[in-house]
């Protein structure tokens, strides 16, 4: 006999889930009966108030309970399109689902359906009156033909259907929503009424919280009174709760890993005169207020003997490069080395050549590190880098090669721009066996700042909130590829005039993508060249290219022998040319939000009045619309992050779990900005023992559980 099941026992223990089921389980991360009572609706169904056909309107979101009249699959010219009536007494609504041949023998006659859809007006077929569009739907009753009664349990499981709101659930493999009902309310009624809760009781009783099992059985079968919307927007008192826990282990784990890393030895670099004078040597322009601000939150931390892992946040062109440049003058005169990673060779490059400007004249050895680079050369510079006679080596994810060895790491700088690469910034840490490297990320991506600190975890953050002056706003416009001449003729202006141009495309070669007609780099670039304009010099950069090849054409742009540059995103990531002002986007419908303004903020650099022309070429999508809109509209990056964020998600957003995004369940780092903020604070209030009405065996308990939650609950680096 089984005995009573613990919310850490497996998802087999209960009835209804062999092995096989188990395995679709657990690739959804479900292993434990505590984590099926975690996976929550991402819907409910207000099937307690279903509307009546009669009342619906054209353009609404609705749900409705009605009866299977009739079905059939038409063929139509284009495709084959599946067709149930359903209805309640002598109104009808029709239902449609292109290319839905495995719907044929679904819906029997007489069968009751819950259905969910938008409601339109019938635009197909005869009859006018009102349709769904591929509703989703879920058959309720099957029709009573063969006269056997439903069995009890059956019965009870029906009743949870109807006349009350009912939980959606996402669907996967065989396993459909209506499944996770059964199986979450059976685990629901196993799980004793006292489940642990290891918020600690002061925290609960101060936020209002409510109790963890009513909090699971809530969000999961709300009662008849609670508010439908806060329900589907997930700010219902059960949702809050069991939100706010998963951010506070959340927080609390990342506190105490911050609190590791600040007690291991590290560096104090000593901000001697010396120093100051050397940085006064290499300084080529007036840092901003922002710059000056944001170097001496650097300094200071450097100074601290323990390690600095620290955050340096900027939008494009806000002068990040010359800040930590002077972080590399302050490592280097106390006699450490220095590293700095970019993400790609473009961009690694880019910095090398500003580092040797700026650096190599104050006397400091400079190196290069990239994978392009030949075995030989690799060598050299490894020797180097080895021996301490390199200062500084800049890089790609080269430099994390174990071959690498460096004298005397002292400080890692890594330029993400908009990528997140958290582990490999671990790495390059350890490169430095006796101590702990300072480490200064380098972020273009505006997030706010309890974000940035919970998807950097240990890091503390410094931002670059003013753009050097004498910049001037970037005007955007939107044009369709048919006034495509017009575009040229101005580009062609702008040159003569003595300024330089961007023009972007999104893919180097046609046939990558099958007959989307998209315009591709080589070959406009060969269009350009030789037909639209002629009389200028045109360039080529794409990121298939070798890096040499890649900085052969990045130098002559910058030397002004190239006037108009071709390129696909490669140019994205940080490439600084002031004498650029114009940069045309073809089909621009295809880049998402972020990855505009990165391109954008290749031009407005000098003194000219620049411009950002985003050319469409075929259909432009609703979204699409709104992320040109968004463009034109503004050039400050918060925004244009906010709206990224809004249009795409977070997990979208940020590139998802390899970039080392915890792996959220409950919450949504978005969404539940506010909870975020309150989970923090409490979390770190926990460990500053500013807490005394918690007692040491609730904190105990608090951390014991998120050791036992937390590498898999999360997926983040293993805690303490
Ligand atoms: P990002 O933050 O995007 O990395 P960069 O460091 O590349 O920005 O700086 C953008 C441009 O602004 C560069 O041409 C740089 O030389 C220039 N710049 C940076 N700081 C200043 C300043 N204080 N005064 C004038 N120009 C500056
Ligand atoms: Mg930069």
């Amino acid at each position: 006999m089984r005995g009573m099941p613990e919310l850490s026992s497996e998802v087999q223990f209960l009835k209804g889930v062999g092995p096989r089921v188990a395995l679709t389980l657990a690739a959804k991360g479900i292993h434990t009966i505590e984590d099926l009572l975690y996976y929550l609706p991402f819907r409910y169904e207000d099937r307690l108030n279903p509307r009546s056909i009669e009342q619906l309107q054209p353009g609404e979101m609705a749900s409705v309970i009605a009866e299977v009249r009739g079905s059939g699959l038409f063929r139509t010219r284009r495709m084959p399109v599946f067709e149930m009536t359903a209805g309640q007494g002598r109104n009808k609504l029709k239902c449609l689902w292109f290319r839905g041949g495995y719907l044929e023998g679904k819906f029997k006659p007489g069968a009751l359906v819950a259905l969910y859809g938008k409601v339109e007006f019938s635009t197909f077929g005869r009859g006018g009156g009102l349709q769904m569009h591929q509703p989703q739907f879920e058959i309720l009753h099957e029709p009573a033909e063969d006269g056997q009664p439903p069995t009890e349990e059956q019965q009870r499981f029906d009743s949870l259907e109807t006349g009350r709101i009912v939980p959606i659930y996402e669907a996967t493999g065989k396993l459909n929503a209506r499944w996770f009902r059964r199986i979450i309310r059976t685990a629901l009624e196993l799980m004793p009424p006292e489940v642990g809760d290891a918020i600690p009781k002061a925290i609960r009783e101060r936020l209002g919280l409510v109790p963890r099992a009513e909090a699971l059985w809530q969000v999961h079968w709300p009662d008849a009174g609670e508010s439908f919307m806060a329900l589907q927007v997930a700010a219902t008192p059960a949702h809050r709760r069991l939100i706010f826990e998963e951010l506070f282990f959340l927080e609390l784990g990342l506190e105490l890993k911050r609190r590791r890393a600040r007690s291991q030895p590290g560096i104090g670099f000593v901000p001697s005169e010396k120093v100051r004078a050397a940085l006064k040597k290499i300084l080529p322009f007036h840092p901003t207020g922002a710059q000056k601000k944001v170097f001496k939150e650097i300094a200071t931390d450097m100074a601290h003997p323990s390690p600095m892992r620290r955050l340096l946040q900027g939008d494009v062109g806000s002068g990040k490069t010359i800040v930590a440049f002077e972080a590399a003058v302050l490592a280097m005169e106390n006699h450490y080395q220095v590293a700095m990673m970019a993400p790609t060779e473009i961009l690694a490059t880019q910095h090398y050549l500003s580092a040797r400007a700026v650096l190599e004249p104050a006397g400091y050895r400079v190196v290069l590190l990239t994978g392009s680079l030949d075995q030989q050369q690799k060598k050299d510079i490894r020797r180097h880098v080895a021996r301490g006679t390199a200062q500084m080596v800049i890089g790609t994810h080269a430099l994390l090669e174990d071959k690498v060895e460096f004298d005397r790491l002292g400080l890692v700088i890594v330029d993400e721009q908009h990528r997140f690469g958290v582990l490999q910034r671990m790495k390059l840490m350890r490169k430095n066996s006796d101590v702990q490297p300072d480490v200064l990320v380098m972020t273009a991506t505006p997030i706010p700042r309890t974000l940035a600190l919970t998807l950097y975890g240990d890091l503390d953050v410094s931002v670059l909130d003013e753009l050097p002056p004498g910049r001037t706003p970037v005007a955007t416009r939107v044009v369709s590829d048919e006034r495509a001449e017009e575009v040229w003729e101005f580009v062609r202006k702008v040159v003569n005039g003595g300024q330089q141009a961007y023009v972007v495309y999104p893919v180097i070669e046609e046939n990558e993508e099958k007959d989307t007609g998209l315009k591709a780099a080589i070959k406009m670039y060969d269009e350009l060249r030789k037909k639209i304009l002629p009389d200028l010099k045109v360039g080529l950069l794409h990121g298939r290219m070798t890096a040499e090849e890649k900085e052969l054409m990045m130098r002559r742009f910058k030397q002004n022998e190239v006037q108009v540059l071709v390129s696909t995103t490669v140019i994205e990531v940080g490439v600084d040319v002031p004498n650029a002002s114009v940069m045309v986007i073809e089909h621009a419908e295809r880049f998402g939000l972020s990855q505009m303004h990165q391109l954008r903020g290749r031009i407005g650099r000098g003194a000219a009045r620049s411009y950002c022309i985003l050319m469409t070429g075929g259909k432009v999508s609703e979204e699409a619309q709104q992320r040109l809109d968004t463009m034109v509209s503004t050039t400050d990056g918060f925004e244009v992050a906010e709206k990224d964020l809004e249009l795409r998600g977070p997990g979208e957003f940020f590139g998802t779990r390899q970039a080392g995004m915890p792996s959220l369940r409950v919450a949504n780092l978005i969404r539940d900005r506010k909870l975020l903020e309150l989970a923090k604070r409490e979390a770190r209030a926990l460990l500053e023992e500013k807490t005394p009405e918690i007692t040491d065996t609730e904190k105990r308990a608090a951390v014991d559980y998120l050791r036992t939650h937390w590498n898999r609950r999360y997926g983040l680096v293993e805690v303490g």
